[in-house]
């Protein structure tokens, strides 16, 4: 084993990582005191003790937001954009022990971890470019008689609630375009993975953001802390990442106050291969499509549907490069997959499979939980699989490949989209014409097209039916903390 980092090294880095709640600038310890411990999905031990906010810390962060948000939304937007470029590059200089800590939390492997601190950072830049691009419009009103003048003005103080899969980027990814816009915020991180996050807030604060602007605070009552900050009437935003499940919850509770409510939910990502696809270039994208994070993404191919005529040369080539993966601890340097977050993910993961083979699927590799400690689940591709079988509805979230063989376009089409969730899809053909007529067909937000990764902070990431509302990244995750004010104006 080749470890990134010595016993010691580990130890001196979890020394270094706050855990306390950081409101108004400061970091201090949860109102009654109560804590909650972090684990370490390769072990199942406790590697941290971190205070869990009550519903009071939940009024703090939203008393100090709310200071907070004028001047800040008075601040020069260059003056804003300058903040998220030092937040940008104390991140890049930062990635190795920004990486560690992910994978000492979250389980993802080193390779895996770095590249999500590089793809987090970039929203911070992304958008420390588009703070000076907040545009107006002024048109003549059709009758003539005056002038139409439409401003766009920061949403207020925004709630960001964020999942345990990507614990850098889903934050990064709300924090960027909100402090561009010039919001204030409180952010609440998952219970599985909050070091990330503080470690986040300590160095947005080296970066330069004033205080009471940025406030993190984890709590193991998510429900009653998210609860009590809807209920708020100075918060005006939530944006949420997370399951549908919960996300229905969110946006009930919001409904009460009519809070703005941008969502970004589970995912079921078809993975189409045609007769006529380079099938190096799609098992290469099918390995990213479904294997980076160890394939806890949302936007991890979950079903792979394959033309009949080259199904069982993909499903041959493709079980070959799954199976020549190595699991293990992530901070071995030589793995290629970790283990899954915590136990009852890893337990699901292996019932559907369970499920999916009782119903006459085989497994072309793995599908056997392995022995020993820690949350592991081996790469599994599965062949035969019946169209009814949950595995094909439900989202795996972990390193498991169904493939179904289709006979045409139309039929590929209709399986993709027999699904109440669309957030991703993937399309391999060598035919661009059909590529993007099937692009155009399919009902979700975000298609690869002969690619096998679609995220980016340039392109406007989200999902369409019950995947999510609303944009994060792009020129559009800026438009969810801003509101347009029009202006009717004679002069
Ligand atoms: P989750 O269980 O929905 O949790 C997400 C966040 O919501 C966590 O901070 C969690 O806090 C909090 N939460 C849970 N129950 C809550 C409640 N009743 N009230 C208020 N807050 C609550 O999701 P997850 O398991 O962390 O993440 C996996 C899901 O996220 C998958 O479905 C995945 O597809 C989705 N996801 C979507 C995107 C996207 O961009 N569309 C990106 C990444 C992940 P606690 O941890 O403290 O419970």
């Amino acid at each position: 084993m080749a470890m990134a980092m010595e016993k010691d090294e580990i130890g001196a880095l979890l020394a270094r990582v706050p855990t306390q709640c950081f409101i108004g600038g400061r970091w201090r310890e949860a109102s009654d005191g109560a804590t909650m411990p972090v684990g370490d999905p390769a072990s199942g031990e406790v590697i941290a003790e971190v205070a869990s906010g009550s519903v009071d810390d939940a009024t703090a962060a939203v008393d100090a937001a709310s200071a907070a948000l004028s001047p800040f939304a008075a601040t020069a937007p260059r003056e804003r954009g300058e903040i998220l470029r030092r937040a940008f590059a104390l991140m890049i200089e930062r990635r190795e022990e920004l990486a560690a800590l992910m994978v000492l939390e979250n389980g993802k492997t080193l390779s895996d971890a770095r590249g999500e601190v590089t793809y987090a950072a970039e929203f911070f830049r992304w958008y420390s470019e588009e703070a000076v691009r907040n545009e107006g419009a002024i048109t003549t009103a059709p009758a003539g008689t005056n002038r139409i003048l439409v401003v766009h003005q920061p949403i207020g103080v925004a709630v960001l609630v964020t999942p345990w899969n990507f614990p850098a980027a889903m934050l990064t990814r709300k924090i960027g375009p909100a402090l561009a816009a010039g919001c204030s915020v409180v952010c609440k991180p998952a219970s599985e993975t909050p070091l990330t996050a503080l470690a986040i807030a300590g160095l947005l604060a080296e970066a330069g953001v004033p205080e009471g602007v940025v406030n993190v605070v984890a709590s193991r009552h998510s429900s009653a802390f998210v609860g009590a900050l809807l209920a708020d009437p100075r918060v005006r935003k939530l944006s949420f990442t997370g399951s549908t499940e919960v996300g229905r919850l969110l946006l009930e509770a919001a409904a009460r106050r009519i809070v703005n409510c941008s969502m970004e939910l589970g995912g079921n990502a078809p993975f189409i291969v045609f007769g006529d696809a380079d099938l190096d270039a799609a098992v290469a994208g099918a390995m990213v499509a479904k294997m980076r994070n160890g394939g806890e993404a949302c936007t991890a191919a979950n079903r792979f549907y394959v033309e009949a005529s080259v199904a069982d040369e993909f499903s041959r080539r493709f079980s070959a490069a799954m199976q020549g993966l190595k699991m293990g601890s992530g901070l071995d340097s030589e793995t290629n997959l970790g283990p899954l977050v915590n136990e009852p993910s890893r337990d699901k993961v292996a019932e559907l499979v369970e499920a999916a083979l009782a119903s006459g699927a085989e497994a072309l590799t793995g599908g056997a939980l392995p022995r020993g400690r820690g949350w592991f689940y081996p790469p599994t591709v599965l062949g035969g699989v019946a169209a009814t079988s949950p595995i094909l509805s439900e989202e795996i979230f972990g390193p498991v490949a169904p493939i179904v063989a289709f006979g045409d376009e139309a039929e590929a089409v209709e399986l993709a989209n027999a699904t109440d969730l669309g957030l991703a899809s993937y399309v391999y053909t060598a035919d661009l014409a059909r590529g993007l007529r099937v692009a155009e067909a399919l009902e979700c937000g975000m298609v690869g097209l002969n690619r096998g990764m679609v995220s980016d902070p340039a392109a406007p990431f989200g999902g369409t039916k019950q995947s999510g509302l609303g944009r994060e990244g792009g020129h559009e995750g800026v438009a969810e903390y801003l509101e347009a004010k029009y202006i009717a104006c004679d002069w």
